[in-house]
């Protein structure tokens, strides 16, 4: 099925065609900086201590009730008390049954910034529910999305950018359309691996291409999918397609990029993207089968707001 009529084409990056080689260096590893993005403590300065007061000197997490204390009054939270055996683990007294509720109501007329205040947040919210805020926040620090091996970064969208490509020497391309091959030798070797990650740079936004090889119960499929470097709502105002085939046949997958809020590997695992069979696979890299070579075209495109001229024209004429 052609469907010429509406498609919008960036001419930029539809003229330009590129290969790509599937492995990654593992060297690169190595280069990683390991640097987390700081997160300011709370700005309330006089909460400070009481706040402090409040962290298990076992786990170091924040406490909630119930809160125990042992004879001498050393607190603990609950979980820390289920491993200590009834000892205190700071005085070696035996601990009992006593709840600290004098800090479980001071904890409860605390009000505290949420923890990614520095990053833009001015949410303030009482201590109990502090932690509920901050799970969910638009201001908490996104992971890497990169999925060839665990990365352990966090930062804003801009950060990542530059750490996927300063540091995982991602390919980094403009325009919303592509046209990707994946060249794989002896592509019956590998059964779960990640292969590419490609970063795209249209309508304001980056967006990740994925491309893997995995087992889909008995049988070894590739898939693509995109993913959105930005959360959830604004992934859903986007739309895409991707295209895969030769010889005659076709497969077309179009969905809704997934925010790289969802993992990866979730967005693996509930297969939302283009699944290509290998044996299809090979098939369409024609040959004598024995190398992957696929073509992936692909577009990406804004639902409901129909920004570009060039769009409108082509869809009416
Ligand atoms: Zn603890
Ligand atoms: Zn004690
Ligand atoms: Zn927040
Ligand atoms: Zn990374």
């Amino acid at each position: 099925m052609e469907e010429n009529s509406i498609e919008c084409v960036s001419m930029s990056s539809a003229e330009r065609s590129y290969e790509a080689e599937v492995n990654y260096p593992q060297s690169h590893h190595n280069q990683l900086s390991k640097s987390r993005r700081k997160v300011a403590a709370p700005l309330i300065s006089s909460a400070n201590s009481v706040v402090e007061l409040l962290e298990c000197p076992v786990c170091a997490n924040s406490m909630y009730p119930p809160i125990h204390q042992c004879h001498n009054g050393h607190t603990l939270c609950s979980t820390c008390k289920t491993k200590v055996h009834n000892r205190c683990p700071t005085c070696r007294q035996e601990l009992g049954e006593i709840r600290c509720l004098a800090l479980e109501k001071v904890a409860e007329s605390l009000e505290l910034p949420c923890k990614y205040s520095s990053l833009g947040c001015t949410e303030i919210s009482p201590y109990y529910s502090k932690l509920k805020h901050e799970a969910i926040c638009n201001f908490r620090p996104f992971s890497c999305p990169y999925a060839g091996y665990e990365c352990s970064v966090v930062g804003d969208i801009p950060f990542l950018v530059s750490h996927l490509r300063d540091d995982h020497k991602v390919d980094m391309h403009i325009g919303s359309t592509f046209n990707h091959r994946y060249v794989k030798a002896n592509p019956l070797e590998v059964d779960n691996a990640t292969w590419m990650l490609t970063v795209f740079h249209c309508y304001g936004h980056y967006f990740c291409l994925h491309f893997e090889a995995f087992q889909l119960g008995m049988a070894p499929v590739y898939m693509a999918f995109l993913r959105f470097m930005g959360d959830e709502t604004e992934a859903r105002k986007f739309s895409y397609s991707l295209e895969v085939g030769g010889y005659g046949r076709k497969l077309i997958w179009e969905g809704t990029p997934r925010s790289i809020r969802d993992s990866h590997r979730k967005v693996r695992d509930i297969n939302d993207g283009l699944i290509i069979q290998r044996r299809l696979a090979l098939f369409f890299s024609g040959g004598d089968r024995k190398e992957l070579k696929l073509r992936i075209t692909g577009r990406i495109w804004k639902e409901q707001n129909l920004e570009s001229g060039a769009c409108i024209s082509t869809l009416y004429s």
